[in-house]
Formats: C-alpha cells, structure tokens, sequence
C-alpha cells in the first residue's frame, strides 16, 4: 500500500507465476516448460544476431517472423500479431475488444490470468462452470457477453474441445470477439487457426513458449481477420512499438521454420505423457485425457497437498491450485523420459510409505 499509487493499483488482484527457483538440481515439473531444449537452428540464429546489429532497434513489424507465421498458417501478413510472450499478446486482446458494460466469459477452471486482466482493463467478467467432467459445454456460453476467452486444450485440466464445438460456439455467437488461446494446442488438438478465414470475431492466440521450447524468448502471437489485427497493432503502438528484440525474431523465425525438429519433439512428449498417464494410473491416480504437455491428476487416497510437498522433498516440483473444485488435483508436466521416470519412482515410495 502506499499512497502514491492509483485507485486501480490499489484494486489490483496480480498474477504469481509458478516457482522459479534458482537451484538447477530439482526437476521443475511445475509450469509446462519444454524438457528438451530449442531448435539448434534457433539457436544458431540468435547467436548470429548477437552483435553491432543490437545498436539499432528491431524491426517494429517484426516483418520477418510475421510473413514466416504467414506461410506456416497459410494467412496473409495482414491477420498475424505478435507480441512479446502471449500474455502480452493476451493483454493486448483485452484491450482491444472488451468492454466494461457486458461481462467476459470463460471457464471457471481455466488460465488464471484471465481474470487478472479483467481487473486491469476494468472488464467485467463471468465464470461459466465446467461440467463434472471437466469439460466445457458450448450452449452455457449462449449469454449476453463482451466476449469469450478459453484455452484449448484447457489449462489446467489439458482437456481439449473438438473444433466442431468451436464451429459452433462461433456460429451462435457473432458479434463479440471469441478467443482461443492455444498455448498447448501442439501436443494434440486441432487448432482453430483453419477457422480464422470463415469468421471475422476469431481470435486464435499461440506462444513459442510451450512446443517450441522459447519460454525464455517470450514470443507469441494471434491470428485473426485484419481489422482484428488492425486493433491489437493500434494498442501496441500505443504502449510499446518494439515488443520483440532482434534476438528473439531471428530465433522465432528458425524456430517455426524448423518443422522436423518441432514435429520430433512433440512427438517425443506425446509418447512420454501417454507412458506417464498409464504409470500413474497403476499408483492409484485418476487423470483427465490430456491433449497438452501435462497432466491434471488426483489420488484415489492420497491429499494432493501432501503429495505435492512430498514430492518437493524429493526435489520434484509440481503445481498444485488451493482453488475450489480442484483443490485435490496436481498438475504434473510431462518432462524427459529420464524426468517422467524419476517422478514415478519417487511416487512409488511415497506412496508405499504412507
Ligand atoms: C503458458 C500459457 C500462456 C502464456 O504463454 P507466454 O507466451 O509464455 O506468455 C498463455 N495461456 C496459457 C493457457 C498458458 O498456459
């Protein structure tokens, strides 16, 4: 508190981001980072970019990585925005097409940094319940709205909605702005990106932080009609015009060029999350299908609280949410084979000694 802030500073609810820590011998199975490291590509290309060209600014179009989205999407230039991460991106969305008199809609149990924006663009905002199954019931968002905003696949359940229920969700709803934010969509559901030329509210938000193992870089970006694209770039160059240094577009553009190793790696954490699903369901865990790179999971005996502060012990990190309806569940990433192997062995005595 302090007097020198603003009334809105002092309403502010901020985001915690998982842990961070700062000693290298745990394994951080707690905020979705890839376990395998960037394209060699990427990372020739940042190495190339470092040097007298850093005097000058980047480009701020970031036109390179922009036409580079371009050809992977198969779009125009003109319906691609990037951002520095996609939170940033998210942020800009907020304020671009929500307004205050009608409420946002999302999920109950989704990104909890959508309500954060809400409180800091003064969007109000409805949470609309999953159902028992965790899964999301398109005809609960047939509501007077100022837009709806969902992660597909689902974070933090990794449950995904099937591109015919977007079709539809579009279809009923017309005149406010949809936003998929598809920071897993990679590891197994169908991206609503084929659906940006056939609806003009779509907004479809992706980040390198996830599949292309860039959480570092902080890179993403949105696909949309023009005139959408129009407004994000209208708040950017309101707010700041270089989002994106010349590091980070050289490494983004050699990241998304690089299909082989893309395609090899998630591949590689698809198999592992598959493997690690069946392992922890022959300890006793219940876990939701999972379409992402981690895995929403519960005990059939064992407290997810304890579990998750066992397992810290063991120098495993996990997220766990104190938040209604999934205060029993953990939420495991999927790491290495050599991580998912060690987790498994560490649960296997944790829970033999309870
Ligand atoms: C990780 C994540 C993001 C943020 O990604 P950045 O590009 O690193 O900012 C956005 N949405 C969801 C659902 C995420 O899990």
């Amino acid at each position: 508190m302090s007097r020198f802030w603003s009334p809105i500073v002092h309403t502010l609810d901020p985001y915690v981001p998982g842990e961070q820590p700062k000693v290298l011998d745990l394994i951080k199975l707690n905020t979705n980072e890839n376990p395998y490291p960037p394209s060699p590509l990427a990372i020739s290309a940042m190495k190339a970019e470092t040097g007298d060209s850093l005097r000058l600014y980047s480009d701020p179009n970031a036109s390179e990585l922009k036409s580079a989205l371009a050809d992977n999407f198969q779009l125009a230039e003109d319906q691609v925005f990037v951002g520095n991460g996609s939170d940033e991106v998210l942020a800009h969305s907020f304020q671009a097409f929500f307004q205050h008199t009608k409420p946002l809609l999302f999920p109950d149990i989704s990104y909890s940094f959508y309500p954060v924006y809400c409180g800091l663009y003064q969007v109000e905002q409805k949470r609309i319940p999953l159902n028992d199954d965790f899964d999301i019931d398109i005809n609960d968002f047939q509501q007077d709205n100022t837009g709806i905003i969902f992660p597909n696949p689902n974070a933090p359940t990794g449950k995904a909605l099937p591109l015919e229920s977007i079709k539809q969700l579009l279809a009923m709803n017309r005149d406010t702005v949809v936003i998929v934010d598809e920071a897993y969509i990679d590891f197994g559901a169908d991206s609503a990106a084929s659906l940006v030329n056939d609806y003009d509210n779509l907004l479809v938000v992706q980040t390198f932080s996830k599949s292309r193992s860039l959480a570092g870089l902080r890179v993403g970006f949105a696909l949309g009609h023009c005139d959408l694209i129009g407004g994000l770039e209208r708040v950017k160059n309101s707010f700041n015009p270089y989002p994106l240094d010349r590091i980070a577009i050289k490494g983004a553009v050699a990241a998304i060029n690089d299909t082989a190793y893309f395609e090899a790696t998630c591949q590689r954490i698809i198999e592992s999350r598959d493997w690690l699903t069946e392992e922890l369901s022959k300890l006793g865990f219940d876990s939701l299908e999972s379409s992402a790179n981690f895995i929403f999971t519960q005990h059939k005996k064992l407290s997810a609280k304890v579990l998750s502060q066992k397992l810290r012990d063991e120098n495993i990190i996990v997220r766990y949410f104190d938040k209604p309806r999934i205060d029993n569940h953990l939420r495991i990433t999927v790491g290495s084979e050599a991580e998912c192997k060690q987790l498994v062995s560490s649960l296997k005595c944790i829970i033999e000694s309870s």
